[in-house]
């Protein structure tokens, strides 16, 4: 890793902070352009990719590849180049008026001075907020298949949720578990037609229509779940090991509150060359409001939000080129 040694008064041409794919896209960008680049990640690089088991859309892997193989090749293309990555966990971005202007950001090791930003902070699982899922978090309660299906071998879970994350990962448990019940609280699936094929075709997972979770209840360990129906009212009782969450995500921008303009669920908004509204800071990943949020679409933008930063900094430089 170009970790390095790290002096703290540095003034960086690009501070990136976050280490998904588009943080590291903007990563091999910005140091392919010859800027010199920090990249600050709190964990390991990757993101929500690196706890996906298999991505079969980003192009130039015709059998798919595994997320965390993925995040590793894009890491160390990037390293390769001489970006520079520290595992800092980033708390707070301050904007420093003079000429040239700044940023400055502080972390849990100390703070990071740049010419430009560039956010690609990424989205968080979302917590579905019922009694019990604060209790049994790790003991029973999961937010990563990956990470937690081989545990459950020939249990049954329940995942909750309808999006192509539920879904997926639903299959994916199957592998493991006796059973999977997907509980949805609509009638129809928002997953892709794709993904729903499979899941309806698996004899191991089966949907629960219609239906929200109350609660969440055990001893030690998770051993049932509360369900109530919400088209006869019916609340009922079922026993599962586990209960994987996956409904939907949400953003990680709350320190940037008041500093870049966000949109009502924290969602940062750009232009279409990723600027944020305030000049000399970039957007691009998931925490940025948009379409589709996939690795292809992180990866383009992360580009996107490199070349932009770059050209600011060059003309604050006074080498821009037209
Ligand atoms: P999502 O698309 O936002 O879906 C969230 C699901 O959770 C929805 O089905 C929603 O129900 C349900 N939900 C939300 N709040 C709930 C609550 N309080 N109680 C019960 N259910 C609740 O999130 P996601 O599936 O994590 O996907 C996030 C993004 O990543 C999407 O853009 C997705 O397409 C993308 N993604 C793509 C792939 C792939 O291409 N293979 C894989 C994973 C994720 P409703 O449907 O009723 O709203």
């Amino acid at each position: 890793m170009g970790q390095g040694h790290l002096q703290q008064d540095e003034l960086w041409d690009i501070l990136i902070l976050g280490g998904g794919p588009a943080g590291l896209t903007a990563g091999l960008y910005a140091a392919r352009g010859d800027m010199r680049a920090l990249l600050l990640e709190k964990l390991v690089a990757g993101g929500q990719a690196a706890t996906t088991e298999w991505i079969e859309n980003y192009p130039g892997f015709p059998e798919g590849i595994s997320g965390p193989e993925l995040a590793q090749k894009m890491e160390e293309q990037a390293v390769r180049f001489g970006l520079q990555v520290a595992h800092e966990e980033v708390q707070g971005l301050e904007v420093v008026e003079g000429d040239p202007r700044s940023f400055r950001v502080r972390t849990d090791r100390g703070v990071h001075q740049a010419l430009a930003v560039i956010l690609a902070l990424g989205a968080d699982w979302r917590e579905l907020g019922v009694p019990g899922e604060e209790e049994f978090r790790g003991r029973g309660v999961s937010y990563c298949a990956t990470c937690d299906g081989p545990f459950f071998r020939d249990q049954e879970v329940l995942v909750v949720g309808g999006g192509d994350t539920a879904v997926e990962e639903g299959i994916y448990l199957a592998k493991f578990a006796r059973k999977v019940h997907i509980v949805h609280r609509r009638d129809r699936l928002r997953a892709s037609a794709l993904i729903q094929k499979r899941a309806f075709e698996n004899p191991k997972v089966d949907f629960i229509w219609s239906t929200v979770v109350e609660s969440i209840e055990g001893s030690q360990q998770v051993e049932k779940v509360r369900l109530k129906d919400l088209k006869t009212g019916n609340s009922w009782e079922k026993d599962c090991a586990g209960v994987f969450i996956f409904v939907g995500t949400t953003p990680n921008t709350q320190f940037l509150a008041g500093i870049v303009e966000m949109d009502e669920r924290g969602y940062i908004l750009t232009d279409e060359d990723m600027r944020t509204s305030v000049d000399g800071i970039f957007a691009c990943g998931d925490a940025r409001k948009k379409l589709l949020r996939q690795v292809i679409t992180a990866c383009g933008e992360g580009a996107t939000a490199a070349f932009a930063a770059q050209q600011y900094v060059e003309k604050l430089k006074g080498t821009a080129y037209e």
